[in-house]
């Protein structure tokens, strides 16, 4: 199993982040969860195109995780060579509805015309493919906001939490998990509901007993507060034994 961050960012501009888009490899088979503005040519940089996405997952509909599903879609109608493998697009309860609003609006442009599109939506509990399974539970956020966890069949484990504040479902996704990749939105002093921070980040690795943390979806304001404040990793070495990783996009990780 392959990790790449495809944008450790947020819905706020940044330089050095793009937004919301993970990339999960597993023999040769494209996991992609969430897509926000730009995430398709972000994927196209990182050597995935229209053609090898397998399977597009959602952890909710705030437009910085979800506004490429058009670009893609879109790609995949006009672009040559024609896509021809069904796409599967998974996320929460509300997914077929939204893909119908996105319709309304741009309608034939977005509509597959060589492949099947099969949509499966989901609140909590499993789902098993060929080579691996999801694990999906409500997180604190959005209504109806998800995070998953893959399991291969090898035994790898992986979990991505989307945007969430601190509660129980992120805390049984994570259990034991090897990788974690949390959403780290604020600093400490400025936490927003339904957000995590730093702290709680390494609270959660703590408690889960991941091997791994990887904290992405910077706000700017946070990357200011880890500037400003050298002695954060110590800090939170002090939280979480393990091993703590910033995420930077295209950021590469083999479980
Ligand atoms: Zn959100
Ligand atoms: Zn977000």
């Amino acid at each position: 199993m392959e990790l790449t961050i495809i944008g450790s960012g947020t819905g706020i501009p940044s330089k050095t982040r793009a937004y919301p888009c993970t990339l999960v490899k597993i023999k040769g088979n494209h996991l992609v969860f969430d897509t926000g503005p730009g995430s398709l040519r972000q994927l196209f940089l990182a050597g995935v195109t229209y053609l090898d996405i397998d399977h597009l997952h959602y952890t909710h509909f705030h437009p910085d995780h979800s506004l490429d599903l058009v670009s893609i879609l879109f790609a995949m109608r006009y672009d040559t060579p024609k896509r021809t493998r069904p796409l599967f697009i998974i996320g929460p309860t509300g997914l077929q509805a939204f893909y119908e609003g996105l319709l309304s609006v741009f309608g034939e442009t977005i509509k597959p015309k060589t492949f099947d599109l099969h949509f499966k939506e989901i609140e909590n509990g499993e789902m098993a493919f060929d080579d691996w399974k999801i694990i999906v539970e409500p997180l604190q956020h959005s209504i109806h906001s998800i995070g998953y966890r893959i399991e291969s069949l090898e035994g790898k484990t992986l979990t991505y939490s989307g945007d969430t504040g601190y509660c129980d479902g992120i805390l049984r996704l994570a259990k034991k998990v090897n990788t974690l990749v949390l959403e780290c939105s604020f600093p400490d002093d400025q936490k927003v509901d339904g957000h995590l921070t730093p702290r709680l980040c390494a609270q959660i690795a703590n408690e889960s007993q991941c091997g791994r943390l990887v904290l992405s979806h910077f706000y700017p304001v946070c990357d200011t507060f880890r500037k400003n404040n050298k002695h954060l990793p110590d800090t939170l070495k002090g939280i979480y034994k393990g091993e703590i990783l910033f995420a930077e996009d295209f950021a590469r990780i083999t479980l």
